[in-house]
């Protein structure tokens, strides 16, 4: 239970400074010695009360699926109005959760059937998703990987990471790591340093990624000292996790400050959510909040067919709805791609709003997003060369290496002119 001292802090509000203990308030392992993990602790710093037979069924989902939230991040919640609170809603436990529904999948995007080392996810050609932890500052209601939240057992030991090192050195064509979990900003400074190193002696990796909420949930884990140790990565980007302009605090922007200010590219992949941001105003406002912090709107996923978050799930057609509504209406950099992530290990999918009307040998029929319809005539003379992948006949002379080989897959292996392939037959 909360020691006086820190309800009153709550109470009071985060800003102001002077009450006491604000210190250890910015202090991100106070911060996580502090998680809030019970329906009481909640009803005492929002000052609410469930009954009974609520808080029964919401025990039964903190069984199935745990709680922990920061301090900081419900101090967020409108307590007033909590129930229809964005920051509450994405932490504490809805009794919809345990519905499981027809569509559900407990691995919906196959990560670990595509695994051929610990925590490495190999789906695509040149990159792979990398497992480095298994801990959260605070848990998603609405995490794709929910069933691996909380559960020891998937926490990736020393020898596992060391595993997924050595698969990433064997798989020469491996260009780009993405470090994920969990979020790996869970792991002490030394820990993901060690790890960063040895990824970056690797001759064949060009980029790495880390994929964090900690700037969302617990702002102060981006201390001066971790962004001072990232800044000596010059190949480094991170991507966070907003889902509301409300996230977007003086908080978050001091994290984020120091990240982009140590020359790290930042984006930012939110997760559309029934309730909580499924509004075209909120996602214009969140992308031009973003951009104002220096992030750079990346995805917006449509909500995943996990266990446990169909009651988060929004049409696509909401989704679309939202793209609509951006596209010309806002900056094109704060324009994301909205995603599908295909279920059964697909991978992204993007989906948008159409904008080419029709087309015919010598014109393209297009509409803009204020519905002018323009024609784009192609040109008279334009050269349709073939490509036959020799590149000192080429007049854009390009020098491939070994690596550019040319192992070309799906609808890009039926577009191009040195593979016979004339169609792609599923298998099984
Ligand atoms: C999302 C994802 C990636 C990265 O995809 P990008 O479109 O390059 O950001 C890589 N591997 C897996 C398994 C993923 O889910």
């Amino acid at each position: 239970m909360l020691k006086t001292m820190e309800l009153l802090y709550f109470r009071e509000g985060r800003q102001n400074k002077n009450t006491a203990g604000y210190h250890y308030w910015e202090d991100w392992r106070w911060q996580l010695a502090n998680t809030i993990k019970t329906v009481e602790e909640i009803e005492q710093i929002l000052n609410i009360t469930f009954d009974e037979k609520k808080k029964k069924i919401l025990q039964l989902t903190l069984d199935k699926f745990p709680m922990t939230i920061t301090p900081y991040y419900l101090s967020l919640v409108d307590s007033g109005d909590y129930e229809n609170d964005p920051v509450f809603k994405q932490a504490f436990p809805d009794v919809r959760e345990l519905e499981i529904s027809p569509a559900d999948m407990v691995d919906p995007l196959a990560e670990e059937h595509d695994s051929p080392a610990p925590g490495i996810t190999h789906r695509y050609p040149d990159r792979v998703l990398f497992h480095v932890s298994n801990s959260c500052a605070m848990y998603c209601r609405h995490c794709t990987r929910k069933r691996k939240v909380g559960d020891k057992d998937f926490m990736p030991s020393y020898d596992a990471v060391q595993e997924g090192i050595k698969y990433i050195k064997q798989h020469k064509e491996v260009r780009d790591i993405l470090l994920s979990g969990g979020d790996p900003f869970m792991l002490p400074d030394e820990r993901l340093i060690d790890i960063l190193d040895q990824i970056s002696e690797i001759q064949h990796v060009e980029v790495m990624r880390i994929g964090t909420r900690t700037p969302v949930v617990l702002p102060f884990r981006i201390t001066k000292e971790l962004a001072e140790k990232l800044s000596k990565y010059d190949n480094l980007w991170i991507n966070t996790h907003f889902n509301h302009p409300k996230e977007l605090t003086t908080e978050a922007k001091t994290a984020i400050q120091r990240l982009v200010r140590a020359g790290i590219p930042v984006g930012n992949q939110s997760v559309l959510l029934a309730d909580v941001n499924d509004c075209p105003r909120i996602m214009k406002k969140l992308v031009q909040k973003l951009v104002q912090f220096r992030i750079r709107p990346y995805y917006i996923y449509q909500c995943d067919l996990s266990e446990g978050l169909e009651h988060f799930r929004t049409c696509i057609g909401k989704g679309i709805e939202i793209m609509e509504s951006l596209r010309g209406h806002t900056s094109g950099f704060a324009i994301p791609t909205y995603v599908i992530d295909a279920p059964g290990g697909g991978g992204k999918i993007p989906v948008m709003p159409n904008y080419l009307i029709s087309w015919s040998t010598n014109k393209v029929i297009l509409r803009n997003y204020e519905g002018v319809i323009t024609t784009y005539e192609e040109p008279c003379n334009y050269e349709h060369t073939k490509c036959d992948l020799k590149c000192d006949r080429c007049n854009l002379h390009l020098k491939l290496d070994k690596r550019d080989n040319n192992q070309v897959i799906g609808i890009e292996k039926l577009l191009c002119d040195y593979d016979e392939t004339i169609t792609l037959k599923p298998a099984e």
